[in-house]
Protein backbone atom coordinates (compact mmCIF):
# COMPACT_ATOMS: atom_id res chain seq x y z
CA UNK A 1 0.00 0.00 0.00
CA UNK A 2 1.27 3.59 -0.71
CA UNK A 3 0.67 5.21 2.21
CA UNK A 4 0.53 4.03 5.95
CA UNK A 5 -2.29 6.41 7.79
CA UNK A 6 -4.98 5.71 9.58
CA UNK A 7 -6.81 4.44 6.21
CA UNK A 8 -4.19 2.02 5.45
CA UNK A 9 -4.45 0.86 8.97
CA UNK A 10 -8.15 -0.03 8.83
CA UNK A 11 -7.69 -1.46 5.50
CA UNK A 12 -5.59 -3.75 7.21
CA UNK A 13 -7.51 -4.31 10.11
CA UNK A 14 -9.96 -5.54 7.85
CA UNK A 15 -7.86 -7.57 5.52
CA UNK A 16 -6.69 -9.75 8.52
CA UNK A 17 -10.15 -11.94 8.66
CA UNK A 18 -9.42 -12.60 4.83
CA UNK A 19 -6.24 -14.08 5.97
CA UNK A 20 -4.34 -10.77 3.83
CA UNK A 21 -0.94 -9.78 5.39
CA UNK A 22 0.46 -6.11 4.22
CA UNK A 23 3.27 -4.46 3.77
CA UNK A 24 3.23 -0.14 3.46
CA UNK A 25 5.00 2.97 2.22
CA UNK A 26 5.18 5.90 4.12
CA UNK A 27 7.95 8.58 3.86
CA UNK A 28 7.16 8.73 7.83
CA UNK A 29 8.85 6.12 10.76
CA UNK A 30 5.59 6.95 13.08
CA UNK A 31 3.14 6.09 10.11
CA UNK A 32 0.35 4.72 12.10
CA UNK A 33 -0.27 1.45 9.56
CA UNK A 34 3.74 0.59 10.92
CA UNK A 35 1.80 -1.25 14.32
CA UNK A 36 -0.13 -3.39 11.61
CA UNK A 37 2.06 -4.23 8.64
CA UNK A 38 6.00 -4.08 7.65
CA UNK A 39 6.55 -0.19 7.10
CA UNK A 40 8.73 1.11 4.27
CA UNK A 41 9.73 4.59 5.39
CA UNK A 42 10.71 6.71 2.33
CA UNK A 43 9.86 9.02 -0.30
CA UNK A 44 6.72 7.95 -2.75
CA UNK A 45 8.91 8.77 -5.61
CA UNK A 46 12.19 6.10 -5.08
CA UNK A 47 11.83 3.62 -7.35
CA UNK A 48 14.37 0.64 -5.68
CA UNK A 49 11.80 1.08 -2.55
CA UNK A 50 8.71 1.08 -4.32
CA UNK A 51 9.61 -1.92 -6.44
CA UNK A 52 10.34 -3.43 -3.17
CA UNK A 53 7.34 -2.57 -2.05
CA UNK A 54 5.13 -4.36 -4.82
CA UNK A 55 7.49 -7.36 -3.99
CA UNK A 56 5.65 -10.28 -4.20
CA UNK A 57 2.12 -8.91 -3.40
CA UNK A 58 -1.33 -10.00 -5.08
CA UNK A 59 -2.47 -6.46 -5.33
CA UNK A 60 -0.66 -2.74 -4.61
CA UNK A 61 -3.10 0.23 -3.50
CA UNK A 62 -2.91 3.38 -2.53
CA UNK A 63 -4.98 4.89 0.63
CA UNK A 64 -3.46 8.50 0.28
CA UNK A 65 -4.66 10.93 -2.87
CA UNK A 66 -1.67 12.71 -3.25
CA UNK A 67 0.94 10.12 -4.20
CA UNK A 68 2.74 10.58 -7.15
CA UNK A 69 0.55 8.96 -10.04
CA UNK A 70 4.24 7.90 -11.18
CA UNK A 71 4.70 5.84 -8.23
CA UNK A 72 1.04 4.16 -8.79
CA UNK A 73 2.00 3.20 -12.22
CA UNK A 74 4.95 2.09 -11.48
CA UNK A 75 3.47 -0.69 -8.68
CA UNK A 76 0.52 -1.10 -11.46
CA UNK A 77 -1.75 0.26 -8.31
CA UNK A 78 -5.68 0.12 -8.05
CA UNK A 79 -7.67 1.86 -8.48
CA UNK A 80 -6.59 3.14 -11.75
CA UNK A 81 -3.72 5.64 -11.57
CA UNK A 82 -5.94 7.58 -14.07
CA UNK A 83 -8.81 7.84 -11.15
CA UNK A 84 -5.91 9.43 -8.79
CA UNK A 85 -4.61 11.88 -11.53
CA UNK A 86 -8.13 13.45 -12.21
CA UNK A 87 -8.80 13.17 -8.37
CA UNK A 88 -5.38 15.28 -8.24
CA UNK A 89 -6.54 18.49 -10.05
CA UNK A 90 -10.23 19.65 -9.07
CA UNK A 91 -10.58 21.85 -12.47
CA UNK A 92 -9.78 18.23 -14.03
CA UNK A 93 -12.63 16.72 -11.95
CA UNK A 94 -14.95 19.42 -12.20
CA UNK A 95 -14.44 19.03 -15.95
CA UNK A 96 -14.91 15.22 -15.85
CA UNK A 97 -18.50 16.08 -13.81
CA UNK A 98 -19.40 17.75 -16.70
CA UNK A 99 -18.55 15.68 -19.20
CA UNK A 100 -20.78 13.04 -17.65
CA UNK A 101 -23.82 15.06 -17.15
CA UNK A 102 -23.43 15.02 -13.34
CA UNK A 103 -23.92 18.61 -12.23
CA UNK A 104 -21.78 21.33 -10.33
CA UNK A 105 -21.10 24.26 -8.87
CA UNK A 106 -20.67 26.77 -11.64
CA UNK A 107 -16.77 27.18 -12.24
CA UNK A 108 -16.47 28.25 -16.00
CA UNK A 109 -17.87 31.79 -15.13
CA UNK A 110 -18.65 32.29 -11.41
CA UNK A 111 -20.51 35.13 -10.24
CA UNK A 112 -19.79 36.23 -6.54
CA UNK A 113 -19.71 35.15 -3.98
CA UNK A 114 -17.19 32.29 -4.89
CA UNK A 115 -14.73 30.07 -3.44
CA UNK A 116 -10.86 29.97 -4.75
CA UNK A 117 -9.27 26.87 -4.40
CA UNK A 118 -6.07 25.50 -5.17
CA UNK A 119 -6.39 23.18 -8.11
CA UNK A 120 -3.73 20.70 -6.45
CA UNK A 121 -3.18 19.37 -2.93
CA UNK A 122 -6.16 21.22 -1.63
CA UNK A 123 -8.04 18.93 1.17
CA UNK A 124 -10.16 19.32 4.16
CA UNK A 125 -10.87 22.99 3.10
CA UNK A 126 -7.04 23.74 2.73
CA UNK A 127 -5.70 25.87 0.42
CA UNK A 128 -9.64 28.00 -0.12
CA UNK A 129 -10.33 31.66 0.20
CA UNK A 130 -14.01 33.05 -0.09
CA UNK A 131 -14.17 36.06 -2.22
CA UNK A 132 -17.22 38.44 -1.80
CA UNK A 133 -16.79 41.48 -3.37
CA UNK A 134 -14.90 41.20 -6.91
CA UNK A 135 -12.42 41.42 -8.58
CA UNK A 136 -12.63 37.86 -8.55
CA UNK A 137 -8.58 37.06 -9.36
CA UNK A 138 -7.79 33.01 -9.99
CA UNK A 139 -4.06 32.21 -10.19
CA UNK A 140 -2.62 29.92 -12.77
CA UNK A 141 -3.15 26.94 -10.38
CA UNK A 142 -6.43 27.69 -8.88
CA UNK A 143 -10.19 27.41 -9.94
CA UNK A 144 -13.07 29.47 -8.56
CA UNK A 145 -16.52 28.35 -8.27
CA UNK A 146 -19.39 29.85 -6.94
CA UNK A 147 -20.18 29.25 -3.37
CA UNK A 148 -23.35 27.31 -3.28
CA UNK A 149 -26.14 27.60 -0.57
CA UNK A 150 -26.45 23.93 -0.06
CA UNK A 151 -29.15 22.45 2.42
CA UNK A 152 -26.54 20.43 3.05
CA UNK A 153 -23.93 17.95 2.63
CA UNK A 154 -23.77 13.96 1.42
CA UNK A 155 -21.51 11.28 0.24
CA UNK A 156 -22.04 8.18 -1.60
CA UNK A 157 -19.42 5.40 -0.96
CA UNK A 158 -19.19 2.90 -4.06
CA UNK A 159 -17.20 0.21 -4.87
CA UNK A 160 -16.59 -1.79 -8.31
CA UNK A 161 -14.96 -4.76 -9.21
CA UNK A 162 -12.92 -5.35 -12.09
CA UNK A 163 -15.98 -6.68 -14.63
CA UNK A 164 -18.12 -4.53 -13.54
CA UNK A 165 -19.62 -5.83 -10.54
CA UNK A 166 -21.02 -2.36 -8.48
CA UNK A 167 -22.28 -1.58 -4.64
CA UNK A 168 -23.39 1.31 -3.50
CA UNK A 169 -23.51 2.30 0.55
CA UNK A 170 -26.49 4.27 1.83
CA UNK A 171 -25.93 7.79 1.81
CA UNK A 172 -24.03 9.42 4.43
CA UNK A 173 -25.39 12.98 6.18
CA UNK A 174 -22.28 15.06 6.83
CA UNK A 175 -21.28 17.95 8.93
CA UNK A 176 -17.91 19.96 8.59
CA UNK A 177 -16.61 22.30 10.52
CA UNK A 178 -13.80 24.68 8.91
CA UNK A 179 -13.86 22.29 6.39
CA UNK A 180 -13.06 19.07 8.26
CA UNK A 181 -15.50 16.39 8.39
CA UNK A 182 -17.16 16.69 12.42
CA UNK A 183 -20.14 13.96 11.92
CA UNK A 184 -21.57 11.99 9.00
CA UNK A 185 -24.88 10.20 10.02
CA UNK A 186 -26.35 7.41 7.87
CA UNK A 187 -29.00 6.73 6.28
CA UNK A 188 -29.45 10.55 5.70
CA UNK A 189 -32.98 11.09 6.08
CA UNK A 190 -35.17 11.56 2.36
CA UNK A 191 -32.09 10.59 0.66
CA UNK A 192 -32.10 10.79 -2.90
CA UNK A 193 -30.21 7.44 -3.31
CA UNK A 194 -31.38 6.78 -6.81
CA UNK A 195 -29.52 10.19 -8.21
CA UNK A 196 -26.37 9.50 -5.81
CA UNK A 197 -26.08 5.78 -6.99
CA UNK A 198 -26.47 6.78 -10.76
CA UNK A 199 -23.75 9.55 -10.72
CA UNK A 200 -21.23 7.47 -8.67
CA UNK A 201 -22.02 4.46 -11.56
CA UNK A 202 -21.04 6.90 -14.07
CA UNK A 203 -17.60 7.84 -12.74
CA UNK A 204 -17.23 3.81 -12.20
CA UNK A 205 -17.58 2.96 -15.36
CA UNK A 206 -15.87 5.68 -17.21
CA UNK A 207 -12.90 5.58 -15.10
CA UNK A 208 -12.99 1.60 -15.46
CA UNK A 209 -12.94 1.93 -12.06
CA UNK A 210 -11.65 -0.98 -9.18
CA UNK A 211 -11.93 -0.47 -5.97
CA UNK A 212 -13.78 1.85 -3.50
CA UNK A 213 -14.80 5.39 -4.50
CA UNK A 214 -16.16 8.51 -2.47
CA UNK A 215 -18.45 10.74 -3.74
CA UNK A 216 -19.21 14.37 -2.53
CA UNK A 217 -21.99 16.05 -2.99
CA UNK A 218 -24.46 19.30 -2.16
CA UNK A 219 -28.28 18.98 -2.30
CA UNK A 220 -29.60 22.27 -2.54
CA UNK A 221 -33.38 22.94 -3.26
CA UNK A 222 -33.60 19.41 -3.43
CA UNK A 223 -31.21 19.01 -6.48
CA UNK A 224 -27.77 17.38 -6.03
CA UNK A 225 -24.30 19.16 -7.42
CA UNK A 226 -21.00 16.73 -7.00
CA UNK A 227 -18.18 18.69 -5.11
CA UNK A 228 -15.44 15.88 -5.45
CA UNK A 229 -14.50 12.45 -5.57
CA UNK A 230 -12.31 10.69 -3.85
CA UNK A 231 -10.19 7.55 -5.44
CA UNK A 232 -10.09 5.73 -1.79
CA UNK A 233 -12.18 4.47 1.27
CA UNK A 234 -13.04 7.79 2.82
CA UNK A 235 -13.94 8.94 6.42
CA UNK A 236 -17.82 9.18 5.51
CA UNK A 237 -17.71 5.83 4.83
CA UNK A 238 -16.28 5.13 8.40
CA UNK A 239 -19.57 4.03 9.69
CA UNK A 240 -19.47 1.02 7.68
CA UNK A 241 -16.84 -1.13 10.14
CA UNK A 242 -19.54 -1.27 12.74
CA UNK A 243 -22.90 0.16 10.82
CA UNK A 244 -22.78 -2.21 7.53
CA UNK A 245 -22.85 -5.84 6.67
CA UNK A 246 -19.36 -5.38 5.09
CA UNK A 247 -17.00 -2.57 5.86
CA UNK A 248 -15.64 0.04 3.11
CA UNK A 249 -12.45 -1.20 3.91
CA UNK A 250 -13.53 -4.52 3.45
CA UNK A 251 -15.06 -4.04 0.05
CA UNK A 252 -12.34 -2.19 -1.15
CA UNK A 253 -9.94 -5.44 -0.84
CA UNK A 254 -12.21 -7.59 -2.03
CA UNK A 255 -12.68 -5.46 -5.37
CA UNK A 256 -8.82 -5.26 -5.87
CA UNK A 257 -8.38 -8.94 -4.82
CA UNK A 258 -10.68 -9.29 -7.57
CA UNK A 259 -13.18 -11.30 -4.78
CA UNK A 260 -16.51 -10.72 -4.76
CA UNK A 261 -18.39 -7.71 -3.24
CA UNK A 262 -19.89 -7.97 0.33
CA UNK A 263 -23.59 -7.09 0.84
CA UNK A 264 -23.18 -3.13 1.46
CA UNK A 265 -26.84 -2.70 3.67
CA UNK A 266 -26.59 -0.98 6.81
CA UNK A 267 -26.94 -3.13 10.00
CA UNK A 268 -29.38 0.35 11.54
CA UNK A 269 -29.01 4.10 12.18
CA UNK A 270 -25.39 5.11 12.55
CA UNK A 271 -23.05 8.05 13.26
CA UNK A 272 -19.83 8.53 13.11
CA UNK A 273 -18.22 11.14 15.17
CA UNK A 274 -14.75 12.22 13.91
CA UNK A 275 -12.31 12.67 17.35
CA UNK A 276 -10.06 15.45 16.19
CA UNK A 277 -7.11 17.28 18.12
CA UNK A 278 -7.72 15.19 21.43
CA UNK A 279 -9.18 11.76 22.18
CA UNK A 280 -12.12 11.93 25.21
CA UNK A 281 -11.47 9.48 27.93
CA UNK A 282 -11.98 5.79 27.02
CA UNK A 283 -13.84 5.49 30.46
CA UNK A 284 -16.69 8.02 29.74
CA UNK A 285 -16.72 7.05 25.33
CA UNK A 286 -17.05 3.22 26.58
CA UNK A 287 -19.71 3.69 28.80
CA UNK A 288 -22.28 4.95 26.11
CA UNK A 289 -24.23 2.13 25.11
CA UNK A 290 -23.44 1.21 21.07
CA UNK A 291 -20.27 3.12 21.12
CA UNK A 292 -17.59 1.57 19.07
CA UNK A 293 -14.17 3.20 19.15
CA UNK A 294 -11.02 3.61 16.84
CA UNK A 295 -8.36 5.28 17.53
CA UNK A 296 -5.80 5.52 15.06
CA UNK A 297 -2.36 5.61 16.95
CA UNK A 298 -1.22 9.23 16.10
CA UNK A 299 0.51 11.86 18.25
CA UNK A 300 -2.41 14.38 19.57
CA UNK A 301 -2.01 17.59 17.67
CA UNK A 302 -4.82 20.24 16.89
CA UNK A 303 -7.08 19.61 14.57
CA UNK A 304 -5.83 16.84 13.59
CA UNK A 305 -7.79 13.36 13.20
CA UNK A 306 -7.00 10.89 16.08
CA UNK A 307 -9.93 8.51 15.50
CA UNK A 308 -13.33 8.14 15.61
CA UNK A 309 -16.47 6.88 17.30
CA UNK A 310 -20.19 5.06 15.92
CA UNK A 311 -22.94 4.57 17.38
CA UNK A 312 -25.53 1.98 16.21
CA UNK A 313 -29.12 2.01 16.67
CA UNK A 314 -28.37 4.89 19.58
CA UNK A 315 -30.35 7.23 20.73
CA UNK A 316 -30.57 10.47 20.14
CA UNK A 317 -28.88 11.31 23.66
CA UNK A 318 -26.62 8.72 23.26
CA UNK A 319 -25.23 10.33 20.12
CA UNK A 320 -25.62 14.18 21.49
CA UNK A 321 -23.23 12.85 25.12
CA UNK A 322 -20.64 11.41 22.35
CA UNK A 323 -20.38 14.51 20.15
CA UNK A 324 -20.52 16.42 23.67
CA UNK A 325 -17.30 14.49 24.49
CA UNK A 326 -15.68 14.81 21.25
CA UNK A 327 -16.06 18.47 21.41
CA UNK A 328 -14.41 19.13 25.02
CA UNK A 329 -11.69 16.33 24.07
CA UNK A 330 -10.81 18.50 21.38
CA UNK A 331 -11.20 21.66 23.56
CA UNK A 332 -8.65 20.49 25.84
CA UNK A 333 -5.87 20.83 23.09
CA UNK A 334 -4.04 23.95 23.19
CA UNK A 335 -5.56 25.65 20.03
CA UNK A 336 -7.84 22.69 19.40
CA UNK A 337 -11.73 22.82 17.85
P1 LIG B 1 -13.42 20.67 -0.42
O1 LIG B 1 -12.00 20.92 -0.02
O2 LIG B 1 -13.74 21.01 -1.84
O3 LIG B 1 -13.87 19.28 -0.05
O4 LIG B 1 -14.31 21.64 0.47
C1 LIG B 1 -14.34 21.51 1.86
C2 LIG B 1 -15.66 22.02 2.36
O5 LIG B 1 -15.85 23.38 1.98
C3 LIG B 1 -16.87 21.29 1.79
O6 LIG B 1 -17.15 20.13 2.49
C4 LIG B 1 -17.95 22.35 1.96
O7 LIG B 1 -18.39 22.40 3.30
C5 LIG B 1 -17.22 23.63 1.65
N1 LIG B 1 -17.33 23.95 0.20
C6 LIG B 1 -16.53 23.54 -0.80
N2 LIG B 1 -16.93 24.01 -2.00
C7 LIG B 1 -18.03 24.75 -1.77
C8 LIG B 1 -18.93 25.52 -2.59
N3 LIG B 1 -18.76 25.63 -3.91
N4 LIG B 1 -19.96 26.14 -1.99
C9 LIG B 1 -20.15 26.05 -0.65
N5 LIG B 1 -19.35 25.36 0.18
C10 LIG B 1 -18.29 24.71 -0.36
Amino acid sequence: MLGGGQLGRMLALAGFPLGLSFRFLDPSPAAPAGEVGELLVGPYDDPALLDRLADGADAVTYEFENVPVEAARRVRALPPPRALELGQDRLGEKRLFRRLGIPTAEFESPSLPALVKSRRLGYDGKGQRLVREGPLEVGPGELAEELVPFDRELSIIAARRRGGETAFYPLAENVHHEGVLRVSRVPAERAPQAEAEDYARRLLDELDYVGVLALELFEVDGRLLANEFAPRVHNTGHWTIDGAETSQFENHLRAILGLPLGVTAARGPSVMVNLIGGVPPLEALLALPGAHLHVYGKASRAGRKLGHVTLVGAPAGVVAAAIRLADEAAGATPGGV
